[in-house]
């Protein structure tokens, strides 16, 4: 390793947010094998004194694929007429938080598509009110609401939201969503989310066509300024049917390349923001078999198994080759566990798992 990458680490290791924009450049382009791995591991040893030996877990339910939203990046977008919509319906979420709870997973999120109506409003409400006697730490991601529909799911009892800003660069946000979404309207949802009193979080995809480096340095310095508490981001994955899906067609970056930017960017997180709970995203997975296990070994602390019933895996498709498409929820959990402790970790089970920082700063 060469002692510039040294010094740089030693510095970002010392304090919190110690980095400029030049120095994270310089950290998330090392290339050699040897410098990648000595960027992981400087960010596992800061991901052991923050958070401790073990991963959180949060069981993931996949509430629904409609969506009124057309990202150009996205699967399961509005006009991917391929795609067999469904919703859960009440029973079926809080069967899979029950589900979660069974297993030891102490957290549970929600996902689905973007659905912005009172109608629905309700319903997430109901489902949370019916959740709340689990105990569960639940988080939602559910999109771009308003500031009035955040704080009635908080008061029905979810306790943190992921919304990505999927990249910090407006310019670059415009090319890869239609006219209608707004950079702006989505750093305002953080800024609502954060104000209503949810545990914050937000992330990008990295291997984005037309991003530069210094984008993705750009990205983590706008975690820092938005102070938020954890961070979910992934590499961007060409789906069939979309308009970015002709990035498969070999002229963009090698899964290879994609998973290799991913862990730079986990690393570089946590050696940046030191205290935050970073997701190692199912995205690495579908790159590389065991890449959930190397985004833990790069600093991240937190996994989300699916605990959707296998018979709507197939509908949620965010991106080409999304992996345990038919195994349940408690065979996942088992490979898990044995993935885990062949590198040393294991699932903190019965664990809410909350984020450092959000203790810290509240
Ligand atoms: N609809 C909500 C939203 O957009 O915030 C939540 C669900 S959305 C499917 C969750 C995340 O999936 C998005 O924030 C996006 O980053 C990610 N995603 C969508 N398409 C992807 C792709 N092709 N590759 C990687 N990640 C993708
Ligand atoms: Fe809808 Fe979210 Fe996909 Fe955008 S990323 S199309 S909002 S599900």
């Amino acid at each position: 390793m060469n002692s510039e990458l040294t010094s740089l680490i030693e510095k970002a290791k010392a304090a919190p947010r110690a980095l400029s924009v030049g120095e994270l450049v310089q950290l998330l382009s090392v290339e050699s094998a040897d410098d990648r791995a000595a960027l992981s591991a400087a960010g596992r040893e800061l991901k052991l004194r923050q958070c401790g030996k073990g991963v959180a877990v949060r069981g993931l339910v996949e509430a629904g694929n409609v969506c009124a939203k057309d990202c150009l990046y996205c699967g399961i977008r509005k006009s991917n007429a391929c795609v067999k919509r469904y919703r859960l319906s009440a029973d079926e979420i809080v069967a899979g938080a029950a589900a979660s709870k069974a297993m030891g997973y102490k957290s549970l999120v929600i996902q689905s598509g973007e659905i912005e109506s009172e109608a629905h409003t309700r319903f997430i409400e109901e489902v949370l009110e019916r959740i709340r006697p689990l105990d569960l730490g639940v988080t939602l991601s559910l999109g771009e609401q308003t500031e009035e529909v955040y704080a009635r799911w908080r008061a029905a009892g979810a306790t943190r939201y992921l919304l990505r800003i999927e990249t910090s660069n407006p310019a670059l946000y415009a090319k890869i969503h239609p006219s209608d979404c707004s950079w702006t309207r989505r750093v305002d949802c953080l800024r609502a989310l954060r104000r209503t009193g949810y545990q914050v979080g937000t992330g990008v995809m990295c291997a984005l066509p037309g991003q530069s480096v210094e984008d993705l340095a750009r990205d983590i310095v706008f975690y820092g300024e938005m102070d938020v508490d954890m961070i979910g981001m992934g590499p961007f994955i060409p789906a069939e049917n979309t308009p970015m899906g002709m990035a498969n067609d070999g002229r963009g970056m090698t899964n290879e390349e994609r998973l290799r930017l991913g862990l730079k960017m986990i690393a570089v997180t946590r050696l940046y923001l030191h205290d935050v709970n970073i997701a190692a995203a199912t995205a690495l997975q579908a790159l590389q078999d065991d890449g959930r296990e190397l985004g833990v070994l790069a600093g991240a602390n937190v996994i989300m198994p699916n605990v959707t019933d296998v018979q709507y895996r197939r509908s949620y498709q965010l991106y080409a080759n999304k992996p345990n498409l038919d195994e349940n929820a408690a065979a996942l959990r088992d490979r898990l566990d044995c993935r885990l402790s062949a590198i040393g970790e294991h699932i903190l089970y019965d664990q809410l798992g909350d984020s450092r920082h959000f203790a810290a700063r509240t």
